[in-house]
């Protein structure tokens, strides 16, 4: 009987000596998810441009959050992923210029979060249009913006930041610098832009473009517009449509019938792939389709 007892207190001492170290091991672990500097974009453009700035960095963790796919943001309602995702961020990057109109549900919930708004600095703004990405010259000022933001908040990692930083714009700058060489002889003709988004490519190079506010749908064109420019173009002889490459094209294909006007696919970024040269290669692909602007 003195035996059994002995045994069943050496048992108990043994099973919390292995819970106690079990618990520290998972605590731990915890411990160090927790310390890991976590960023949220809000959206595809952001999660790229932060891509390339955080890439190599230290204990950071980047998430996007809304799905990849979700294209622009104008209308967009916050689901419970998203407001899980923010729950443990340490910042929230945004575009800025209205486009997140949930930032202010955002704030009200996590008032401490920190947040950088990318467009603080950029120059090349339209009125009423926040697709400030497809101007190469404002994408700069928007990495060098939470680069910046990144640096203040995360120091530990801001050399490297820093160094993802200059790289990233040399190379945007390279393509900056084709754009203005190669796409020199559109400066002044005249186009039609079914895309908001792609106003701020036509207008980088020079294009003197009539814009029609689709949302991103040319579907949403009215019969009458259709009809006015129709009108317009065969009267100053426009022959350029631009459209963007995930959308339905049957607008634009009954303005090029009717005036014998070409339709150019352009790519406004707003989805894709995840790597870091996402963006650069939407820039490439455009700049070949517009040289193929007759
Ligand atoms: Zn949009």
């Amino acid at each position: 009987m003195k035996n059994k007892s002995i045994f069943i207190v050496i048992a108990i001492i043994l099973i919390i000596f292995i819970a106690i170290i079990l618990y520290k091991n998972i605590t731990g672990i915890e411990q160090e998810e927790n310390n890991n500097f976590k960023i949220v974009t809000t959206f595809y453009p952001i999660y790229i441009m932060t891509e390339n700035i955080t890439s190599g960095a230290q204990n950071v963790e980047l998430t996007n959050m809304t799905d990849t796919n979700i294209g622009c943001l104008h209308d967009y309602t916050l689901v419970t992923a998203d407001m899980k995702k923010i729950e443990n961020a340490d910042i929230i990057i945004q575009n800025g210029m209205g486009l997140e109109n949930f930032m202010s549900q955002i704030l009200g919930t996590y008032s401490n979060i920190k947040t950088i708004d990318s467009s603080k600095n950029v120059q090349s703004k339209i009125e009423e249009n926040s697709h400030i990405w497809m101007n190469i010259q404002n994408y700069i000022a928007q990495v060098e913006e939470i680069a910046k933001g990144l640096s203040e908040v995360n120091p530990e990692n801001s050399l490297i930041y820093e160094q993802n930083k200059n790289e990233y714009i040399e190379k945007l700058k390279n393509i900056q610098e084709k754009y203005n060489l190669e796409l020199s002889g559109l400066n002044g003709r005249k186009a039609i832009c079914l895309d908001e988004a792609l106003e701020y490519i036509a207008k980088q190079i020079g294009l003197d473009i009539i814009s029609i506010k689709t949302d991103h749908e040319e579907s949403t064109i009215s019969a009458e517009t259709m009809k006015n420019l129709i009108e317009t173009m065969k009267n100053e002889n426009i022959n350029i449509i631009l459209v963007e490459s995930g959308d339905n094209l049957n607008n634009a294909q009954t303005l090029a019938n009717e005036t014998g006007a070409k339709i150019y696919t352009l790519n406004s970024g707003l989805t894709g792939e995840l790597n870091k040269d996402a963006y650069i290669n939407v820039l490439n692909q455009n700049l070949e389709e517009l040289k193929g602007i007759q």
